[in-house]
């Protein structure tokens, strides 16, 4: 026991010593329970050009290092499913040949090797779906997404337009109160801050350039109603969260602001008109759904679809009596 201990609480320290914040030691009772980083490709000091990193977290075993402890890799960016599973049998060979001593250094750096190796952004941008080559501008946010710099730009311009147009529908108690504009990564939502004018100085993605001009066919437009019915089901289901979100969790339900509660009541509504009355009918994105005048009440909408029509993704159009 003694023994055990001393080679944890020394690799302990070190880590720490050499680490510094970069590393999480959970302790119970002071004893070392899991140890947590985030390993980065080695680019010197150079934290820019790094484009990939994996987070490792590695559970002792009572009797570590005698037994192997747990490793999982969690939160990889910019690295496929091959490079993975690749590193985690390396892992696995890793702990054997180490059994009986402190191993923990030694994983970081096996993944820090294949990390540097691999040091370049897989997959698409994701909000053009063109790749990276070549003479591609592309920029990596804190959260370590990639995207060509000029997507990113009309991503960020067209999110701030939407805040603005949606702040102006607000009456004005209701605009002091709300949080500033901030601009969020489109894929994960983490805070990014990024400097539009320069990003919108990049020149398109290489393969959009080269492609050939977009047409709408008969089989886009089909795919586009198909699209509109499965948002509408998502919406309703609770399921969707706007861009730049920052109220309550979607899951949540909320007390309907007065405004819209008149906006949702028909004269011929009972009392209860908010609670029970058929959102998605109103909703001019929902027009596959449309139902006539006449038709029988669909059932009570649950879902925090009013936060969403507050911030006016479906357009306010299609709402209230006409
Ligand atoms: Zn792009
Ligand atoms: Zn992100």
């Amino acid at each position: 026991m003694t023994t055990m201990d001393e080679r944890v609480t020394d690799e302990v320290e070190a880590l720490e010593a050499i680490l510094l914040d970069d590393v999480v030691i959970k302790r119970v009772d002071g004893v070392p329970q899991a140890i947590e980083t985030v390993v980065h490709p080695s680019t010197g000091d150079d934290a820019d050009q790094q484009y990939v990193c994996v987070t490792l977290e590695v559970k002792l075993t009572p009797a570590y290092p005698d037994t192997s402890p747990d490793v999982i890799l969690r939160n990889p960016r910019g690295l496929d499913d091959q490079l993975l599973s690749s590193i985690n049998s390396q892992i696995k060979e890793k702990l054997s040949d180490c059994l009986g001593q402190p191993v923990v250094f030694e994983l970081i750096e096996l993944i820090r090797e294949n990390l540097t190796e691999s040091n370049l952004p897989s997959g698409q941008c994701a909000i053009c779906l063109y790749g990276f080559v070549d003479g591609d501008v592309f920029i990596k946010t804190q959260c370590y997404h990639h995207f060509h710099s000029h997507c990113l730009a009309s991503h960020l311009t067209a999110g701030e337009r939407n805040y603005q147009e949606e702040l102006e529908k607000l009456p004005h108690w209701q605009r002091s109160q709300t949080p500033p504009y901030q601009q969020s990564c489109p894929v994960c939502r983490s805070t990014v801050s990024c400097d539009v004018d320069a990003l919108r100085r990049a020149p398109p993605p290489v393969e959009s350039l080269a492609a050939p001009p977009f047409c709408l066919t008969a089989e886009l437009k089909a795919l586009q109603l198909q699209m509109a019915a499965l948002l509408a089901r998502q919406v309703a289901k609770g399921g969707v969260v706007c861009p730049g979100d920052s109220g309550p969790p979607p899951l949540t339900i909320t007390t309907p602001a007065a405004d819209d509660e008149a906006a949702n009541s028909s004269p011929n509504d009972p009392q209860d008109g908010a609670k029970s009355d058929a959102f998605g009918t109103r909703n001019g994105h929902t027009s596959a759904e449309h139902s006539s005048p006449g038709s029988p009440r669909r059932p009570a909408y649950r879902g925090p679809y009013r936060g969403f029509n507050r911030r006016g993704k479906p357009g306010r159009g299609a709402r209230g009596p006409r």
